[in-house]
């Protein structure tokens, strides 16, 4: 049996702050909420926290105190509310060390049960290794698994953010509920017969595990950099538009959001991408939390991409279904516009190299207010139900539209249209 989760963030309204150590190179302070905070946070890339009675709280780095210093921002220490109550839990664990999410061994080993228990639909892949010589692992789900048939393929991807613990369990569950509902669920057997799904629920194994055992609020994956800076947000780390500007990821190894130091220099991205190019893939998403969204390209300018009209018409349908589960609200939207530019995602590289429909989720909660990256654990079940239906309605429409053209348009950055400077809320997803 598991043991309970230790996080639970919000209750009754007010903040209880999980206990948990930081990076060395990394110091938990707060500043006032303010506008000139959210002009500082979208300008220097700022790892907010949570929001708790007027003031927000930040992981900043060296570089990010001096800056703040620098915007005139009064910076409280809040380390002590950080600090570790025990030593870190070793890596091998006697039970889960976070309850009903999966640690990396736990998925590991839940993907090969499937495999063994469902021989003849399951395959567990290798799709490369991480830094950390973790295999990023994918479950194929299909009739005749071990065979490569033309067919086309939907991709589901999990947790390039080490953080967003929630990313992992929707693509797994989707994964599990397929080969469950097989033999009972002739909707479910067309969609297994007549395509192949891919499930990664764990792109960045080495950042998740950082989360698990040390800290958090890890973002990244584990590159070890000079001065001690460590990692590479994966979800800047792709090739379209890679580092086209400085708004949307950052050149600096100690930003939350750095770039890496060309596209896909990392090994987890370049096993999506090998991935991606090997088959006949004709619609992905991207799970990540939080806000409730669903976005597709472009990301990385406020332009529309040459199929704006399918990917909005298709994503609404897709968040149309999943309201009518839980009557919880995804709002659908071109990324540039809705969130904040990014450049190097995984969505934008998919759909220019592709054609094919490339979303992200932003899974639940809404906001900060909400719990932010943490979700209780008997939120599981309900966001997977949500999402269930879209993930299913996109197989389908993949089935009936086999081979997208790759879209050939390449607009200009960045439209003449300045953005509305976010709000201190907006926090890096
Ligand atoms: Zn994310």
């Amino acid at each position: 049996m598991k043991r309970a989760i230790l996080l639970l963030p919000v209750l009754a309204g007010v903040f209880v702050l999980p206990v948990f150590g930081g990076t060395p190179d990394v110091k938990i302070v707060s500043v006032p909420r303010s506008a000139a905070l959210a002009e500082a946070a979208v300008r220097l890339d700022l790892d907010l926290l949570a929001e708790i009675e007027g003031r927000v709280l930040i992981a900043a780095s060296p570089s990010d105190l001096r800056k703040l210093a620098e915007c005139g921002l009064q910076i409280v220490d809040e380390s002590v509310l950080f600090a570790p109550s025990s030593p870190p839990a070793s890596s091998v664990y006697s039970f889960s060390p976070i309850g009903a999410y999966h640690t990396y061994r736990e998925l590991a080993d839940d993907l090969a049960a499937l495999q063994i228990q469902y021989p003849d639909l399951a395959r567990v892949v290798t799709i490369g290794t991480s830094l950390e010589n973790r295999p990023i692992l994918a479950l194929k789900v299909s009739d005749n698994p071990g065979l490569d048939e033309d067919e086309p393929a939907v991709l589901f991807l999990g947790c390039h953010h080490a953080r967003e613990w929630i990313s992992v369990e929707v693509p797994f569950l989707f994964g599990r509920r397929l080969l469950e509902q097989y033999a009972s669920d002739p909707a479910v057997r067309r969609l297994v017969d007549e395509a192949e799904i891919w499930i990664v629920p764990m792109v960045n194994p080495d950042g998740h595990d950082y989360s698990v055992r040390v800290y958090r609020y890890w973002r990244k994956n584990r590159r070890a950099g000079e001065g001690g800076l460590f990692g590479v947000d994966l979800n800047r780390n792709y090739g379209k538009a890679w580092g086209c500007d400085d708004e949307g990821s950052s050149p600096d190894p100690a930003s939350d959001v750095y770039r890496g130091p060309a596209s896909f220099s990392e090994p987890e991205t370049r096993a999506v991408r090998d991935l991606i190019v090997s088959r006949r893939f004709g619609a992905l998403i991207s799970f990540h939390s939080y806000s409730q969204l669903l976005l597709y390209p472009w990301g990385y300018t406020t332009l529309p991409a040459l199929q704006e009209s399918l990917l909005k018409s298709l994503g609404t349908r897709l968040t149309d279904l999943m309201r009518a589960v839980n009557g919880r609200d995804y709002v659908c939207a071109q990324a540039g516009a809705a969130l904040y530019l990014t450049n190097g995602d995984t969505t934008d590289w998919a759909y220019a190299a592709t054609g094919m429909p490339a979303y992200t989720i932003e899974l639940p909660p809404l906001d900060i207010l909400g719990g932010g990256f943490f979700n209780r654990e008997e939120d599981i079940d309900p966001i997977f139900q949500e999402n269930l239906p879209a993930m299913l309605a996109l197989v389908d429409w993949a089935i009936a539209h086999p081979d997208p053209e790759p879209d050939p348009a390449d607009p200009p950055r960045r439209s003449g249209r300045k953005k509305n400077p976010p709000g201190p809320g907006i926090i890096r997803r």
